[in-house]
C-alpha cells in the first residue's frame, strides 16, 4: 500500500486518472445492477409466494447480474465488446444501437459519466487511502440505491443492509469512527426517521417515507456518528427543496417523490462535509 501511496502523493493528477477510469467501469456495472436487480427481485418474491401458496410457479429466470452479456433492449442483439466501452461507445454509436438504430437511453452514458466524476472528486477530496476506499464503496452503493429507488420506489434490503453493515466493519478500524459511534448513528438513523414517520401519519393520516428510508438513513448513520445525522437530513431538506423548486418550475414529474436520492446526497455530502456543515448550522460551536 505505501508503495502506491508514495507514487499517488508524488503525482496526485495520476490517481485523479486512475480515479476516473475505475469509475467510468464500475459507472457501466451500476447500470447493469440498476437495470437486472428489481426484476430478479420481483422474480424471488413472486417464487417465495407461490411457495408459500403452494401454487404453480412457470415464470423463467430474468437475466443474471454476473453472468450475462449485455443486449439491446429492443432488437435483443448482443453487444459487441466496443459497443460496451462507457460513455465513449455512446458517442461512437451516436446514441443509437448499432443494430437495430433504436435510441440507447441517455441514463447509461449519464450514470457511467457521474460515477466517475465523483470518484474522481472522492479522489481529489480524500486523497489515497483507506478513506476513500471505503468512501468509493459507500458512493458506488448510494448511487444504486438512488435509482433503484427512482425507478421503483423501493430501496432494496440487500443494497441498505449491505452499507449498514460496512459502516459497522469500518468502524473497526482506526481511519473512521468509533464503533461505539457506529451503532449509535445507526440506532439515532433508524429510530429518527421511524418518529418522523409515525408523526406525521397520526397527524395527516398520510405515509410521508418508507421503512427503506429508515434502514438507509440506519446505514448513513453507521458511517457517520449520531452528530453528523443533523447535517444529513439538513443536505436532504435542502437538495430535496432545490429539486421540488425546479420541478415547479419546469412542471413536470410525478406527484410521489422518492426520498431515498435525497437521503444519498445528503449521506454522501455529509461523508465528505460532515464538520463543515455542522459548522454551518451551528456556527457558536
Ligand atoms: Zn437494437
Amino acid at each position: 500500500m505505501s508503495e502506491i501511496e508514495g507514487v499517488f502523493v508524488q503525482y496526485p493528477s495520476l490517481l485523479y486518472v486512475v480515479a476516473f477510469l475505475v469509475g467510468l467501469l464500475i459507472g457501466s456495472f451500476l447500470n447493469v445492477v440498476i437495470l437486472r436487480m428489481p426484476p430478479m427481485l420481483e422474480y424471488n418474491w413472486k417464487r417465495d409466494f407461490a411457495d408459500y401458496t403452494e401454487a404453480e410457479f412457470k415464470e423463467s429466470v430474468p437475466p443474471g447480474i454476473a453472468l450475462s452479456r449485455s443486449h439491446c433492449p429492443q432488437c435483443k442483439n448482443q453487444l459487441a465488446a466496443w459497443h460496451n466501452i462507457p460513455v465513449l461507445s455512446y458517442l461512437l454509436l451516436r446514441g443509437k444501437c448499432y443494430f437495430c438504430q433504436n435510441k440507447i437511453a441517455f441514463r447509461y452514458p449519464f450514470v457511467e459519466f457521474l460515477t466517475a466524476l465523483l470518484t474522481l472528486f472522492m479522489a481529489y477530496r480524500l486523497g489515497f487511502g483507506w478513506p476513500l476506499l471505503a468512501g468509493c464503496l459507500l458512493l458506488w452503493l448510494l448511487i444504486v440505491i438512488t435509482w433503484i429507488d427512482i425507478d421503483t420506489y423501493l430501496i432494496p434490503d440487500q443494497l441498505s443492509l449491505l452499507l449498514l453493515w460496512l459502516g459497522l466493519f469500518f468502524s473497526l478500524f482506526d481511519f473512521s469512527l468509533t464503533p461505539e459511534q457506529s451503532i449509535q448513528g445507526a440506532l439515532l438513523g433508524y429510530l429518527s426517521l421511524w418518529l418522523v414517520f409515525h408523526l406525521f401519519k397520526l397527524v395527516t393520516g398520510k405515509e410521508g417515507m418508507g421503512y427503506g428510508d429508515f434502514k438507509l438513513l440506519a446505514a448513513g448513520g453507521s458511517w457517520l456518528g449520531p452528530e453528523l445525522l443533523i447535517a444529513v437530513l439538513f443536505m436532504a431538506s435542502i437538495s430535496g427543496l432545490l429539486f421540488a423548486g425546479l420541478q415547479a418550475i419546469v412542471k413536470k414529474g410525478s406527484h410521489k417523490i422518492p426520498f431515498g436520492p435525497y437521503l444519498s446526497i445528503g449521506i454522501l455530502v455529509s461523508y465528505l462535509y460532515g464538520t463543515q456543515i455542522i459548522g454551518i448550522i451551528f456556527p457558536e460551536i
